[in-house]
């Protein structure tokens, strides 16, 4: 992999952790990023727009993009299908920008599991309190909602390890220049920078150096 090639890196984290918000001025404050956009059989919701959000298909369709291998992953989530869309994200990469998939656990290990290198970040709430409160403070859902939210994040609590990097989501500038550090170290791995030692190596090792 050449330097100039961005980097594919994973954030999760439970509804309700902030991710979205983090994600919003991660963009905003640093100009190297790209965000996937994926597509979804779920319908939109208000204020959603195609190709904006999401790519919002039908059943049928998603399963052709399936089928003539179109998605670097995909997932069944709520019933619904959500993939990423390959397309994009490599080209993307090859212009050298940084692609973000914001995906749920699932797919992030299928990403794992297709491209070793790639960082999985989980962006954690400081407790499980805090979830609560964050995810009473939006207003919109009711407390069966909460209830089921907070249930899905403690089954994705068991997969946590699997991730790379934890973030906690405390103060909401501090975690996105965290996610940006650990992205920005990630360029500096000795594993991505394997032709630059070679031709170290080599001009080492070159007869023109020799006696110099
Ligand atoms: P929502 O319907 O609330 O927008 O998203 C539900 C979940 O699907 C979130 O956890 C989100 O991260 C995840 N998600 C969104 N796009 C993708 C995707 O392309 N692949 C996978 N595996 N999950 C996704």
């Amino acid at each position: 992999m050449s330097s100039q090639q961005g980097i594919l890196t994973v954030i999760s984290g439970f509804s309700g952790a902030g991710k979205g918000t983090v994600l919003k001025r991660l963009l905003e404050k640093y100009d190297n990023y790209a965000l996937s956009i994926s597509a979804t059989t779920r319908k939109p919701r208000d204020g959603e727009e195609n190709g904006r959000e999401y790519f919002f298909k039908t059943r049928e369709e998603f399963e052709k993009m399936i089928a003539k291998d179109e998605l670097i992953e995909y997932a069944m989530y709520v019933n619904n299908y959500y993939g990423t869309p390959k397309a994009y994200v490599q080209e993307q990469l090859s212009l050298g920008r940084d692609v973000i998939l914001e995906i749920e656990v699932q797919g992030a290990l299928k990403v794992k599991e297709k491209f070793p290198d790639t960082p999985l970040l989980f962006i954690a709430p400081p407790s499980a309190s805090e979830l609560r409160r964050r995810l009473r403070g939006r207003g919109t859902e009711g407390a069966d909602v909460i209830e089921e939210r907070m249930r899905t994040a403690a089954r994705e609590a068991l997969v946590m390890e699997s991730y790379d990097y934890i973030i906690v989501n405390d103060d909401l500038e501090e975690c996105v220049d965290r996610v940006h550090g650990t992205i920005l170290a990630e360029h500096e791995k000795s594993a991505r920078s394997r032709g630059f030692i070679e031709h170290m190596r080599e001009e080492l090792n070159s007869a023109d150096l020799k006696g110099e």
